[in-house]
């Protein structure tokens, strides 16, 4: 007997416009914060099941004391710009804390 398939809570988290943006199995506060702008860092290589567009190029974001290279996760419904990902470190995405509702799911990975 396996248990790949026993449903597990799920955190669920939704655009402000209410479409579903992203599922992981810990909730989003629980992952390291980066402290530039405090968004929450999340390791593509840990199960979750991704609901957003990527945006089709990088774009550049000053700050003190350098720039980076984004490129957008967008809102499939409503565009907009609720995580980013960094094209100097592949494999992590980057969610802006402040725009999600979170909310708990059951699912199957
Ligand atoms: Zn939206």
């Amino acid at each position: 007997m396996t248990d790949s398939y026993t449903p597990k809570p799920g955190y669920s988290y939704f655009c402000p416009c209410g479409q579903l943006f992203l599922t992981l199995l810990v909730p989003l506060t629980t992952l390291p914060e980066r402290q530039l702008d405090h968004t929450f860092v999340v390791d593509e290589s840990l199960p979750h099941i991704a609901h957003f567009l990527t945006g089709t190029r990088y774009y550049i974001i000053r700050y003190d004391g350098g720039y980076e290279q984004r490129i957008a996760l967008l809102c499939r419904r409503c565009s907009v710009e609720c995580a980013y990902a960094l094209q100097t470190a592949p494999g992590y995405l980057y969610l802006n804390p402040t725009l999600f509702e979170e909310r708990t799911v059951t699912v199957s990975v």
